[in-house]
Order: C-alpha cells, then structure tokens, then sequence
C-alpha cells in the first residue's frame, strides 16, 4: 500500500489525518487499522467507440473501510483520475460521512477518460461496461456510487440499470443521485451546492457579515452553479467565476441568468461578454467575502494561501485546500473556514436520504428533504464550532476530528477479525 502515498493527493490525505490521529492521540496501531482503503478495484476494460475501433479504458473502486455499514461515494469520470487520487478521495468520503453521522463508510471510483469528448452512445458502452466490471463489488447494501466531476443523473440511470439487469430485479438502491423517475430523491441534484449555500448564510450571520455578499466561485458544474445560483438569490453578488475554459471578474458584479444563459448556448464560461477574462489564480486571490473552490483538489497552496483576500473559504470541491496552506491559514485568523467535510456534505446527506426512500420504497416531498439535511447542516456546524473554540483548534482540525474518532471507536469496539 505505502506505493499510494507518490500520489500528492493521497500523500496530503494521509498528511492530514497524521496531524489529526496525533492531536487526538490515537496509537500507532489504530493509525494503521484505519488510514490504508480496505478495498481496492482497479479494472481495464474495452469500449467500441463511434468511429469502430475498440479502447482500452481505466477504472478504480476504492472502499476505504467497512465498518459503520455499507460504503458510499462517488463516480468521477476525468482524465487525471488515478488510484492514489480515487483512495484519497475515499478516505474522505469516510470522515464525512461519519461527522454528519451516515452509517457509511467512504468509497470512490473513477474512469480515466474525458466525457466531453465521447459521445452519448460511447459513454454509455463504458459506463455500463464499467459498471459490469463492478458487479462483484458494488451493491445496495455493499457499496452505494453517486456522481461526481464528470458524471451526472443519466451515468447513475445506466449504472443501475446495468446492475439491475445482472442481478434479475430492480434494485434502485445500487446508487443514488439518479433520476426522480426511477427511484431518486426530490432535490438530490443541488442538494450539494444548496448545502454550500446553506453554511456560508449561516456562517455570515454567526460574523455579522454585511450583505450583500460578494462571491468569487472557482468551478461552475453541479457544486458550483447551484451555489452561484442559490447565494444570488439570497442576495449575494458575484463578482468572479471559472470553469476549465476560463476565468471572469466584474467588481460591479455578474448577472448570473445571463452568464447561466450563456453557459448553456456555449457550453463554456471564456468569452462572455459581461466580465473581463482574467488568469485563473489571480482570481482566488481577488477581494471578496466568500471564496468558493468547487472544482478539484489542491488549487489552495503555500503560494495563494498567503495572498487570499476573503472572509469566508467555503470548500465546495473535495480536498482543495493542502496542509500547507492550511498552516498559512491557521496563523492568519482572519478566514472563516467551512472545511470540504461539512461544506459539501449536502450531497452524499441528501444521497443517504435516496437509499433510505429506495429501501422503504417510500419517497419524501422536497420540502422533508431540504428540512432534514439543513437540521443536519446546523447541528454539525454547531459541533465543529463548539470543539474548535473548546480546544483551540481549527475548524479543519474540529471537523477531521469529529469524523476520525467516530471511525476509530467504531473499528475499536468492533476489534480485530478473526
Ligand atoms: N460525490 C459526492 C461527494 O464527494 C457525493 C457522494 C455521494 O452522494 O455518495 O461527496
């Protein structure tokens, strides 16, 4: 397993939860039990593309640990996806799960290839043909996918279908985040980035912070649209946005219908014409009040952490801020951070509420949803708040540790088999 750790997003993972096992002063043999992923999947696989040739695709399944229940995670489909950077992901998916208490453990998976080249059809040979591969592995009361970067409702529609058609019934709770039509939740589709929007009104409020908030979004998929979306309609400002085309900044603010409108005609942010284009890492470090990285992993650094000029950094994408920059902030105190572990719960919170209504066969309107997942939000942000004043610590130290330790204690009671 040690092989993982050349991997920088699995080395900072581990980094993390080094800091966090000795702040709680866990032994060594605990450490061990619980950082190394308990299972791992790595598959190749042929799909015929369009044009007749067949490609070599692959993909990972990582289970990071078993003990609380089945595991949850998502599915990215990228073309930096690798083994390291799938375990990372995993291991995070449990302290999350575990902080805002799902009886999860945490999963990740992942395809090495780039959707927005391949067609409908070519995407649905390798999802199912990836999924096919998963069969063994995967399962409602196994290990339970979800999108992620890359993937979306109609990947999970394929996924379970796929599944469904091995084991000879339908089984809906195989994954979540699927299509309402068959078997998904009311509001699982922005319930991540309404959970994001749902902290950062929270925390501006505990700050007294004066509105309207100006917002800088780094990432404008599922996360990070919803958030723009939601924040502006409680009153925000955006004033810089990027996806991979580009950056945009406007100080005087960015009509967020418009730039929506224009999204959808062409596909990409870079050319509109209501900003002015501006480089990608000068953004993060422009002045505003919420800065919202929701995109990928390790974009806040030594280098920029230093130089950010916001109130709040609310971690809408998984993992995008490294221990070094931690430290930065940690000694600066004047960013409020809303650690990834609670930030982007929303979506695997509400995806817990899809497998519930799947296995009961009971479905919730979208008001019980949203309900339920903010009471969650609230407590967790309540308990994060209370350990990092009680114990002088940040609140990614609080949130990390509330979810390792449930861990621990849970592998602890259980102890060793055989
Ligand atoms: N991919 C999302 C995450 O990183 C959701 C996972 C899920 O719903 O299982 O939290």
């Amino acid at each position: 397993m040690e092989f993982l750790l050349s991997d920088p997003t699995f080395a900072m993972a581990c980094e993390q939860f080094h800091r966090v096992a000795s702040f709680l002063g866990l032994s060594e043999k605990t450490k061990e039990i619980i950082k190394w992923p308990q299972r791992s999947l790595t598959v190749s696989f042929p799909v015929k593309m369009d044009n007749g040739t067949i490609r070599m695709f692959v993909g990972y399944r990582v289970q990071h640990h078993l003990a609380l229940g089945p595991t949850k995670g998502g599915i990215r489909f990228d073309p930096d996806v690798t083994l390291g950077e799938i375990s990372a992901l995993a291991m995070w998916m449990s302290w999350k799960c575990a902080l805002v208490g799902l009886p999860f453990g945490g999963a990740k998976g992942g395809v090495a290839c780039k959707p927005s080249e391949m067609s409908k059809k070519e995407l649905e040979g390798l999802t199912r043909r990836y999924t096919q591969e998963l069969i063994p592995f995967i399962g409602p009361q196994k290990d339970i996918p979800a999108p992620d970067i890359g993937t979306n409702e109609q990947i999970m529609a394929w996924m379970m279908d796929t599944y469904s058609m091995q084991v000879g019934y339908t089984a809906p709770g195989v994954v979540t985040g699927k299509p309402v039509t068959i078997g998904g939740s009311l509001g699982r589709r922005e319930a991540t980035g309404r959970g994001v929007a749902f902290l950062v009104k929270k925390v501006s409020e505990i700050l007294k912070m004066s509105n309207p908030l100006r917002i800088i979004v780094q990432g404008f998929g599922n996360v990070g649209s919803v958030t723009v979306r939601q924040l502006v309609e409680q009153g925000a400002v955006l004033i810089g946005v990027s996806d991979l085309s580009g950056a945009l900044y406007n100080p005087k603010g960015i009509n967020c219908a418009h730039l929506c409108a224009y999204k959808e005609k062409t596909g990409m942010l870079a050319g509109f014409p209501e900003a002015d284009p501006i480089d990608g890492f000068d953004l993060l470090c422009q002045r505003c009040d919420v800065l919202i990285p929701a995109a990928k992993e390790r974009v806040i650094t030594k280098k920029n952490a230093g130089k950010l000029q916001c109130r709040i950094l609310a971690e809408g994408a998984n993992g995008p801020t490294t221990p070094e920059a931690d430290k930065i902030l940690e000694e600066r105190k004047d960013i409020f951070v809303i650690p990834d572990i609670l930030c982007n719960s929303g979506g695997v919170i509400v995806s817990y509420f899809e497998w519930v209504q799947d296995m009961q066969s009971y479905f919730w309107s979208e008001r019980e949803v949203f309900d339920a997942l903010y009471r969650i939000l609230s407590a967790t942000l309540h308990s994060i708040m209370k350990f990092s004043q009680e114990r002088k610590v940040s609140t990614r130290m609080a949130a990390l540790s509330l979810g390792i330790k449930k861990v621990a204690e849970a592998k602890e009671m259980r102890g060793v088999f055989p």
